[in-house]
C-alpha cells in the first residue's frame, strides 16, 4: 500500500483536532506538491506533527523514566520481543507491536499509540527489508536516535537493532527473515550487546542469557539437519513466501515464487502463474503446501481448497508468534508439523 495511502489512514483514527490538523496538512501536501516531495516526506512530516500534537508538556515531562526501572523496549514484531525478554528478563519491560496471529502484518498501520511507545524507547528491535515501513518513519519523527545498535547522543539514549541490516537483507528481499535460522542467533548477540550497554550493571546477566538462549536453538537446527537429510530437493509450494528461508534451509524445492510474492504484495497474480499454482496441486506434483494462515484471501484460501481435494496435506503456519509459546517452540512445532505433512504419500 502507498505510504501516501497509510498516512491518510492514519487520520480517520484520530480524534477531531487532530484529525483537523492532519487533514489541513494533507491538503497542503496536495497534487502539485506530491509531485516533487517524496511520499516518505509527506507521511515523515505528517506524523512528525501528530506526534508533536499528541506529546504535550505532560507527556514530556515524565519522559525521564525512575532510575532503577526496567529499560523499555519497543520491538515491531512479537517474536523480537519474545528474544528480547528471554535474554533481559526481569531488566526489561518489553512492548510488541504486531502480536495478533490472526491478522495480516503486511496490512498494518502505525497509530499514533504506536509512536507513543517509541518515545520511551531504550531499545527498539525491527525486522527492515521492508516487512515493517512504518517503524523507520516513526523512529525518524520521534528523532533522538542514531543507527544500528550503537545508540544516539542526547540523555535518553535509544539503540536500535535492525535484523535485516545484521543478515544483510534489503527491501525487495523476502522480508520474513525470523524464519532464517542464521537470523535470531544475530539479533539476540545484538540485543544482549545493547542491553549490555544501557544497562552495564546488569550485563553478566544478559551474557548468561544470550548463552542459554543460543543453546536453546540448538533443537531447531538439529531438526532442519534431520529434514534436509531426508528431504532435500522435494517439491514444495506455498500461499505465501512467510516460510521460504526455513524451506530453504531444508532444501526444498520451493514453487510458485511469482504467485506467493503477489499474495504477499496484495496484487494480482497472473492468469498462468494461477493455473501453474493450480496444476501443481491437482496434479500432486508437490508433496506440502504451506498455507500462510495469517494471510488469506480468497485466491488462496481456493488454493488450500484444491490442496484438500487433491489431498496434497497442508501446512499451516503464521507471520507472527502465536500466544503462550516460545519463539523456539513456535519453529519447532511448525517443523514437526512440515515432517508430519512430508511423511503423507
Ligand atoms: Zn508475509
Amino acid at each position: 500500500m502507498p505510504a501516501i495511502t497509510r498516512a491518510a489512514r492514519m487520520t480517520e483514527r484520530l480524534p477531531g483536532r487532530l484529525a483537523q490538523a492532519a487533514a489541513a496538512l494533507k491538503r497542503a501536501a496536495m497534487p502539485a506538491v506530491a509531485t516533487w516531495l517524496s511520499r516518505g516526506a509527506i507521511f515523515g512530516a505528517l506524523v512528525g506533527t501528530l506526534i508533536g500534537a499528541l506529546l504535550g508538556p505532560s507527556e514530556a515531562a515524565h519522559a525521564a523514566d525512575a532510575p532503577n526501572a526496567a529499560l523499555p523496549v519497543v520491538a515491531a514484531e512479537n517474536f523480537y520481543g519474545d528474544v528480547v525478554k528471554q535474554i533481559g528478563g526481569a531488566y526489561v519491560n518489553v512492548t510488541s507491536i504486531l502480536s495478533n496471529p490472526d491478522q495480516d502484518p503486511h496490512l498494518f498501520e502505525a497509530s499514533p499509540k504506536t509512536a507513543r511507545a517509541l518515545q520511551h524507547a531504550r531499545l527498539v528491535v525491527y525486522n527492515g527489508a521492508d516487512y515493517d515501513p512504518w517503524m523507520t518513519k516513526l523512529l525518524a519523527a520521534t528523532g533522538n536516535s542514531s543507527g544500528d545498535g550503537s545508540g544516539g547522543s542526547g540523555s535518553r539514549q535509544r539503540a536500535i537493532v535492525v535484523a535485516a541490516n545484521l543478515v544483510g537483507k534489503k527491501p525487495g528481499d523476502n522480508p520474513h527473515l525470523w524464519y532464517d535460522p542464521r537470523t535470531m542467533p544475530a539479533v539476540a548477540r545484538a540485543v544482549s550487546a545493547a542491553l549490555g550497554t544501557a544497562d552495564p550493571a546488569h550485563k553478566s546477566v544478559y551474557d548468561a542469557n544470550l548463552a542459554t538462549f543460543l543453546g536453546s536453538l540448538k533443537p531447531l537446527d538439529d531438526k532442519v539437519a534431520a529434514l534436509r537429510a531426508q528431504y532435500k530437493g522435494q517439491p514444495v509450494t506455498a500461499t505465501e513466501p512467510v516460510f521460504g528461508y526455513m524451506s530453504d534451509a531444508i532444501g526444498l524445492d520451493m514453487r510458485n515464487l511469482r504467485f506467493q510474492m503477489a499474495a504477499m504484495n496484495d496484487t494480482e497474480a497472473s492468469a498462468s502463474d494461477i493455473a501453474g499454482f493450480e496444476r501443481d496441486l491437482r496434479e500432486r506434483r508437490v508433496r506440502v503446501l504451506i498455507y500462510n494462515s495469517q494471510a488469506t484471501e480468497a485466491l488462496t484460501r481456493r488454493m488450500l481448497g484444491i490442496a484438500q481435494q487433491s489431498k496434497v496435506p497442508a501446512l499451516s503456519v503464521t507471520e507472527t508468534q502465536p500466544a503462550g509459546v516460545s519463539f523456539q517452540q513456535w519453529m519447532l512445532g511448525q517443523l514437526d508439523a512440515l515432517a508430519k505433512a512430508l511423511a503423507q504419500k
